[in-house]
């Protein structure tokens, strides 16, 4: 293999750390990031997503809450629960596992998050900062692509970067981070005839599609930065990305691998989101009390 591998779970340890640190610190000014997980249903997958997310945060400094109702909760009941969760000041990020039951509606559910508690970053607010380049969550898996195509210390500005797949949630802010960051973007989708010869002349190649071996080798050009978000699972049930990695790597200048590329950075950039929320609400009780002194 001639490419470097970007290392998911040792860039992850780095930030976790940092956000350990500066928990620690708010903490001592009396307030403890607390980040709420509701969970809707049995689904075993997200059973285990929610699980990691609790975990992380006991590990890292922060409080978390964690909400498990029947998938037969009605809708009704689980935007009462938000709202009251909107004005517990004792949380400062607020998600809600996805897929939930088919009769609750994803965005009505998203929409009903405080917009400074939209760690998920998924809230029609939050896309429309993202795209207008104003501060605001971004979405934690293509965050933390960001950050793993930084951890290569090749610069994105100038460069042409094609992400495959296009969904709110991965590929359209991925395309739009990696614009912020002045690179030129191609975005790929579903009705993209020949996805390799927009691939082929990529410096940087994002992956998020959710099928094996949708990037061959034949499809990158050597020394490209490959950064492969799929889950998917292999003949043997283990799980492998989107990239034929065993292809790809021999002539890509960087890849991630699938474990231990962008999945662990999707709970740390989580972990981000949360304490850089609770820093805000921290400044900005300080400037309320401040302000209530002076008057
Ligand atoms: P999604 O909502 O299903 O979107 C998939 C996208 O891929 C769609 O935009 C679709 O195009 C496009 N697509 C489908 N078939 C294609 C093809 N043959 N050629 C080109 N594009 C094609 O999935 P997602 O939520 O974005 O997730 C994508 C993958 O990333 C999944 O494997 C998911 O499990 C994984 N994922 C991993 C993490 C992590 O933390 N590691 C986090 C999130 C997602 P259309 O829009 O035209 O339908």
């Amino acid at each position: 293999m001639s490419a470097h591998l970007i290392d998911g779970t040792a860039l992850s340890r780095q930030i976790r750390a940092e956000v350990g640190q500066r928990a620690a610190a708010l903490s001592a000014r009396g307030v403890t990031p607390g980040l709420a997980v509701i969970l809707v249903g049995d689904d075993p997958a997200s059973a285990v997503y929610v699980r990691n997310k609790v975990k992380a945060c006991a590990e890292h400094g922060l409080h978390s809450h964690l909400e498990r109702h029947p998938a037969t909760l009605p809708e009704t009941e689980l935007l009462a629960r938000i709202r009251l969760l909107n004005d517990d000041p004792s949380i400062h990020g607020i998600l809600v596992q996805m897929p939930l039951p088919r009769h609750i509606r994803p965005q009505r559910v998203i929409e009903t998050i405080a917009t400074t508690k939209d760690v998920d970053g998924y809230s029609v607010q939050s896309a429309g900062d993202l795209m207008a380049g104003l501060p605001g969550f971004r979405p934690c898996t293509p965050y933390g692509c960001i950050k793993l195509i930084e951890a290569t210390g090749q610069p994105m500005a100038g460069k042409h970067a094609v992400v495959i797949g296009r969904s709110n949630t991965v590929g359209k802010p991925m395309a739009l981070l990696l614009l912020q960051a002045n690179a030129t973007v191609t975005v790929c989708h579903s009705g993209t005839p020949d996805i390799g010869r927009h691939s082929r002349m990529a410096d940087i190649v994002v992956v998020a599609v959710g099928r094996r071996n949708l990037l061959s080798a034949d499809m990158v050009k050597p020394g490209a930065i490959v950064i492969d978000v799929g889950m998917n699972r292999n003949d043997e049930g283990k799980l492998c990305g989107d990239v034929d990695f065993a292809g790809v790597a021999p002539l890509a200048g960087w890849i991630t691998p699938v474990p231990g590329g962008v999945g662990p950075m999707t709970i740390t950039m989580l972990l981000v989101n949360t304490l850089e929320s609770a820093e805000r609400a921290a400044a900005n009780l300080t400037s309320t009390a401040h302000t209530i002194t002076s008057t």
